[in-house]
């Protein structure tokens, strides 16, 4: 019997091992079969070069749990290993690297860990003691058995306990790992892990229910699928078999707009699909959903930081050989090659992307909802992704048309350009409850566009800033007269004194509680809307960021909605007020009126007389009436101005004006829309 020591001069390697890996030691389960397929693979090619004559047999791979003893098995049938192999491969090799790695990183254990693959010794993340049984497929080989209890002392020696080719690899579990000896929990890992090796698992047999029993049917069962479709050619596969596929790996999602297969092979290897699942509501809840592998053996499946932001929002699978295996997160992150491949997927998926908007607008036209939150995502977030689908970015207007930007340009171009010689896109985000704004833009020439999606502000935001000369204005940030600056000058043939009547009049009734109004006047014609609500771009775009969350955008979110008020001065209703309120009000106003311009002469002649006075050179006497004549001028104005408020709160044509313009902006509910309904059924008796 052969005795000795591992080829590692550190002592401390197992409990380093135990220590840091422990987080996500179930993947020993992963490393032990993985060389077992590995061993297998080996074999198949040695026999597909001549090399083995004999018959290969049943090659799967069993895995089994001994609950009494305490082991868990992993058995293959394949190349096994001699003696001299074990001695190398075991013995020395798998420390090698390990021990460059302590003398390097003393003291920071994390880092190894991202560093050295674990393969074989990960075994030790969960036994107190590994045994090996293995026999060359060599002629002549002699079975071989080692065992080392977590020191890095070990045993070996020939025997004749082993009869077949191939390797039996025995974990004994530790105390702390007892959990592994469940079967449910030892199935689960194979599920995760090993559910597209490419050769055959077997755990236990199927089970089957009978009579309420479950009965054992003699058949192995096999927990993997070894050609999974991703490995396939293009050309060998229906489109009815993506879906499938997609189904198998997502049982809960509806079916993907599409899917794009991967196939690389300079300047690395890659294999993989990619689709694009309908995104609901959330898209934080979408991510993390792609799956990585290499050589078909499951990495992980929390691909953060991994590939591109928008990129796990994605669905499906990506297998690389260029993936490193047994590294943790940072060093995957970190890591040349995964970015090179990262780069290079959101290239692709960019390619695809143009290709079927060149091949087939038509199907790209109709998949761009369901496409437009990815792509914006990445428009957002990736320049280089942004630059390669700039040009297959649609604009779908609210006919339902869609147009790339240069195509948008050209239609709105002549009559969509400001007087600063910007371009203004008119938008709207809903088209139900913009549709008075929308019709209104539309009835002046205007096209507008649909932006709903749950990305398209920061898209904007983003837009905006790239391309310079065109700016977003939703469509109801202004009267439709005002959207789109022009030269013209607008005329109000309100009087100023008039237009300080209707403020009151409008202020007395509009609802304080919904935020701040600002009132101001515009001829829209006899035919258009006595009053329009609108919100100003920018404040409400800050506002709408905020809500979606973002540091300093917060701050707008504590400001009070402000809204714009616009009188439409031709309208005949709002006429019918000025009447009514000269009827009601007239003289008295007149009155009031005067008194205020004498009380504002005498305020004139007392500044004029004091003008080149300095303060302590007034008399007392100067000082008082000054004092009391802004009093004075106070009280006369807020007679007024209660005049105006009581008359506006009597009359029900103004509150019906106000009402009418609040509804459009749908913020008229509760009691006041009630209110508004009783009073229109009155108002049409
Ligand atoms: P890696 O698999 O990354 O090479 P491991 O530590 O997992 O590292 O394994 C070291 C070596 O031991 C393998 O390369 C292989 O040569 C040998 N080996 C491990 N398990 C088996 C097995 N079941 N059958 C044959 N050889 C094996």
């Amino acid at each position: 019997m052969q005795k000795g020591k591992i080829g590692v001069t550190t002592e401390n390697i197992f409990p380093i091992i135990k220590q840091f890996l422990y987080s996500d030691n179930e993947i020993f389960l992963r490393e032990m079969v993985s060389n077992a397929v590995d061993a297998t693979q080996k074999l198949k090619a040695m026999a597909s070069l001549g090399k083995i004559k004999e018959e290969l047999g049943d090659l799967t791979v069993k895995v089994s749990v001994d609950k009494k003893k305490k082991t868990i098995t992993i058995s293959d049938k394949g190349i096994g290993m001699t003696a001299d192999e074990v001695e190398k491969y075991i013995n020395q090799i798998a420390f090698s690297s390990a021990e460059e790695f302590l003398e390097k990183y003393k003291g920071q254990e994390n880092t190894i860990i991202g560093h050295f693959g674990l393969g074989f010794y990960s075994a030790f993340m969960v036994s107190d003691k590994v045994e090996i049984f293995t026999k060359s497929y060599q002629k002549d080989a002699k079975g071989i058995y080692w065992s080392c209890d977590g020191s890095p002392e070990y045993q070996m020696e020939e025997t004749d306990k082993k009869k077949d080719r191939g390797t039996d690899i025995i974990l004994h579990i530790d105390k702390d790992n007892e959990d592994y000896l469940e079967d449910y929990k030892i199935e689960e890992l194979l599920k995760k892990y090993c559910r597209f090796l490419p050769v055959e698992i077997g755990f236990g047999n199927k089970k089957e229910w009978k009579d309420d029993k479950q009965i054992d049917t003699g058949e192995p069962n096999i927990i993997n699928v070894t050609q999974p479709l991703w490995t396939k050619k293009p050309a060998d596969i229906k489109d009815e078999e993506y879906n499938v596929f997609y189904h198998d790996l997502y049982p809960l999602n509806e079916d993907p707009v599409f899917h794009i297969h991967l196939n690389v092979d300079y300047p690395f290897n890659l294999t993989g699909i990619l689709y694009f699942p309908k995104i609901k509501s959330n898209i934080e809840l979408q991510k993390n959903k792609i799956q990585l592998y290499s050589n078909q053996v499951f990495v992980t499946d929390s691909v953060e930081g991994i590939v591109p932001d928008f990129l796990t929002l994605l669905h499906g699978i990506i297998d690389s050989p260029d993936i490193p295996l047994n590294v943790s997160r940072s060093y995957l992150q970190s890591d040349q090659n995964v970015k090179k491949i990262s780069s290079h997927i959101s290239k692709k998926v960019a390619d695809k992307l143009t290709e079927i908007f060149k091949n087939d607008r038509k199907q790209f036209e109709e998949k761009w909802n369901d496409l437009k939150l990815f792509i914006y995502y990445g428009v957002v977030t990736d320049e280089k992704f942004a630059d390669k689908v700039k040009d297959i970015l649609l604009f779908e207007n609210t006919d339902g048309k869609f147009f790339t930007l240069e195509e948008y340009k050209e239609i709105i171009k002549d009559n969509q350009t400001d007087k600063n010689k910007n371009l203004v896109i008119l938008y709207a985000t809903d088209k139900e409850k913009q549709y008075s704004y929308i019709e209104a833009a539309k009835d002046k020439g205007y096209d507008v566009v649909i932006m709903d999606g749950q990305l398209d502000i920061h898209f904007i935001n983003h837009f905006e800033q790239k391309e310079s000369g065109t700016r977003f204005t939703r469509v109801d940030a202004e009267v439709a007269d005002k959207l789109i600056e022009k030269d013209e000058e607008q005329k109000v043939s309100l009087s100023q004194d008039e237009q300080d009547d209707f403020i009151q009049v409008f202020q007395a009734v509009l609802p304080k509680d919904q935020g701040e109004f600002l009132v101001s006047f515009n001829d829209s014609g006899k035919d258009g809307l006595p009053l329009t609500i609108t919100q100003q771009e920018f404040m409400r775009r800050m506002k709408d960021m905020s809500k979606m969350g973002g540091g300093e955008m917060n701050f707008y979110g504590t400001l009070p909605d402000t809204y714009s008020v616009v009188v439409n001065s031709e309208s005949p209703l709002i006429g019918k007020i000025k009447k009514a309120k000269a009827e009601k009000l007239g003289e008295e106003l007149e009155k009031l009126r005067k008194d205020i311009k004498k009380i504002e002469a005498d305020q004139k002649k007392i500044e004029d007389k004091l003008k080149d006075k300095k303060e302590d050179e007034i008399p007392q006497a100067d000082k008082d009436k000054k004092e009391a004549l802004i009093k004075k001028l106070e009280e006369v104005r807020q007679k007024k101005n209660k005049k105006l408020q009581d008359f506006a709160k009597k009359t029900p044509l103004v509150n019906e004006i106000v009402d009418l313009a609040l509804l459009t902006q749908n913020m008229l509910k509760g009691k006041s829309l009630d209110d508004f309904v009783k009073r229109s059924v009155k108002l049409i008796k």
